[in-house]
């Protein structure tokens, strides 16, 4: 059977990186971690970890995937966000295709840690 490679382009299978996260058996242990998983969540279209993934304080009433297919991250930078942090920055690449046409977003994350690393809000990159 072919192995599902993980959409966060760690190079990994799904089931040793993002796949244990989605389905809450692992949290993810840094802010990267958590950043990927989110960049998969658009990729196999999982709005639930979307929703699960993101701060309370900042999460949107309403989370639904559009049409576009999510061909690559790259992470660019992180700052803090390890496992003994309580908040982090991750700057990254992630592109996707829409309508024929590829496009990038280029943003510097933030993230806290309570229970969980949770996304906050970001900053669009030029
Ligand atoms: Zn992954």
């Amino acid at each position: 059977m072919a192995t599902l490679r993980c959409p966060c382009s760690s190079g990994l299978p799904y089931a040793e990186c993002c796949g244990p996260v989605h389905d809450g058996e692992r949290l993810a242990p840094t802010a990267e971690a958590l950043m990927r998983s989110r960049y998969s969540a658009f990729a196999l279209r999982r709005p639930d970890w979307l929703r699960a993934s993101w701060h309370p304080t900042t999460r949107p009433a309403r989370i639904e995937p559009g049409d576009e297919r999510w061909i690559g991250l790259e992470i660019e930078s992180t700052e803090d966000g390890g496992p003994f942090d309580r908040a982090g920055t991750v700057t990254f690449r992630a592109s996707y295709v829409e309508d024929g046409e590829r496009f990038v977003v280029h943003e510097r994350s933030r993230f806290v840690r309570d229970d969980a690393w949770r996304y906050v809000d970001g900053d669009q990159l030029a």
